[in-house]
């Protein structure tokens, strides 16, 4: 075999080979090419997922979060977060004061960055309603301790302070409430002690006041203890068929003495129809609404009781005066404790000022509703409404 040919089958060998080569070792390439892309793309989806599993639980939070970065632009912000500061658009990429225009939050972002954290800072939002937010905050650091962030948690404090406001009133209003027979009482037992006892007439006319306050002290025990046990929801209600006609026409044999007293005309017009409720405390609403319709009703007037079945399952009861009546601006206040449109009136003739709270108490412990219509000048309707009582009427 000549040279030339062992070169040229060298060459044609060396030629295979590569071939052979590349074919081979092109198609591994291929193989492993789609393979990275397959697991990129899994741990992309991976990835995706773990983000959207993260923000529905960070969405779901009552808390508000807000994550900043390094130079404290919003990486990250919570829908409460959102709807706490009433933010408008995408805050990614905004500074504090462009995604919250309130000091405040500033202000705790630049004392996490000085101190590393911020514990239970409380901080009130003024605007249409006030608002309250406790605040936690963190600097969020790396292993090498490099500061990469801050994150942010708001707390609404707004139902706890209000809470806290109502019992400071009520405790507030109670003293107060009790203070003013308590001093009376004390006060004419010492003029009497200091000698008024041996003046006979001025005695009795000291002893009927310290009796009068004596009385008004207890029934304001007795309604606190009442609106104390309703509102604590440690009232059982026991709930049975209630014949309202005859429930109304006892409450209104009661008060006759009363009623003569100032000319009053006691009318019962309420239909034969039976509620579903419990006796006892539907006859407390009747006498707290009968009462005063009596001590505020014109003197020679009429008080008058009705109702009717309402197209859904209830029945409707009203109590109607023909007094001096409510003014619009109290039609809703009257049911709160202790307010009393004519604060001198009511005490004088033995408000507690908790009639109407307790009656909106009762009635709604039912699943029913009370309200007042009233026009100055032309008497008060009160209504409620209590579950019907099912078969018995039809
Ligand atoms: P009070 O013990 O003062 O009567 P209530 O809670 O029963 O307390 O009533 C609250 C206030 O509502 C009363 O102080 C009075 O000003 C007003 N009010 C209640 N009923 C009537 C009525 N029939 N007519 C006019 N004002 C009423």
């Amino acid at each position: 075999m000549s040279a030339s040919l062992i070169i040229l089958l060298a060459v044609i060998c060396l030629g295979a080979l590569q071939l052979w080569w590349r074919w081979r070792f092109g198609r591994e390439r291929r193989r492993w090419r789609s393979e990275m892309a397959k697991r990129e793309n899994l741990e992309m989806v991976a990835a995706a997922e773990a983000r959207a599993r993260q923000d529905a639980i960070l969405d779901s939070m009552i808390e508000g979060v807000l994550v900043l970065d390094e130079t404290n632009r919003v990486q990250f912000a919570n829908r409460t977060f959102a709807e706490m500061f009433a933010t408008i658009g995408a805050l990614s990429g905004k500074t504090v004061m462009e995604a919250v225009p309130v000091h405040e939050v500033a202000e705790i972002v630049e004392r996490t960055r000085q101190e590393g954290r911020v514990i239970d800072q409380e901080m009130k939002l003024a605007g249409n309603s006030e608002r309250w937010l406790q605040v936690n905050a963190a600097t969020i650091s790396s292993v090498e301790r490099r500061r990469l962030g801050t994150v942010l948690v708001f707390h609404d404090l707004t139902r706890l302070k209000r809470l806290e406001r109502t019992r400071e009133e009520f405790v507030a209003n109670v003293s107060h409430e009790l203070r003013t027979p308590l001093s009376l009482i004390t006060g004419y037992a010492e003029t009497l002690l200091d000698g008024a006892k041996d003046n006979p007439e001025v005695a009795t006319k000291f002893l009927q006041t310290i009796d009068r306050n004596t009385r008004r002290l207890d029934l304001l025990i007795q309604d606190l203890l009442t609106i104390s046990a309703l509102e604590s929801g440690r009232v059982a209600l026991n709930c049975q068929p209630v014949k309202l006609r005859l429930v109304i026409e006892r409450n209104l044999a009661d008060l006759r003495t009363q009623a003569a007293a100032r000319k009053i005309v006691l009318v019962n017009d309420f239909p034969d129809l039976t509620a579903h409720a419990d006796e006892t405390r539907t006859e407390q609403v009747l006498s707290n609404l009968l009462e005063n319709a009596v001590k505020y009703g014109r003197e020679g007037g009429t008080v008058r009781v009705g109702g009717r079945k309402t197209g859904d399952g209830k029945l409707e009861v009203f109590v109607q005066d023909d007094g001096p009546g409510i003014p619009v601006e109290a039609l809703e206040r009257v049911f709160e404790r202790f307010y009393r449109v004519d604060k001198a009136r009511s005490r004088e003739q033995g408000g507690t000022g908790l009639g109407l709270s307790i009656v909106k108490h009762i009635v709604q412990s039912h699943g029913g509703r009370a309200w007042v219509e009233s026009e100055i000048g032309h008497g008060a309707k009160f209504f409620f409404t209590l579950p019907a009582g099912g078969k018995v009427d039809g």
